[in-house]
């Protein structure tokens, strides 16, 4: 009687432990997807002659306006 319990305690204690490691590799992988996230929604901005909403990186300036990179605007 007395082994069985314990038996369930020490396996109580691996689920725990098992658990807690998930529970931390789960976070980790949340974190990972929130900052490739964050890169996506990094700095949209409109262009000022076809009003697409474009990356940052897509954008170039035009007589201090921000247009499409790829001038005429393919929009
Ligand atoms: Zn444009």
């Amino acid at each position: 009687m007395m082994a069985r319990i314990l038996l369930l305690i020490i396996l109580i204690v691996l689920l725990y432990v098992i658990g807690k490691r998930f529970m931390a590799f789960l976070n980790a992988k949340e974190q990972q997807n929130h900052a490739a996230t964050k890169v996506k929604d990094e700095n949209i901005v409109q262009c000022q002659l076809c009003g697409t909403h474009i990356p940052e990186s897509e954008s170039t300036l035009l007589d201090e306006k921000i247009v499409c990179k790829q001038q005429p605007c393919k929009h």
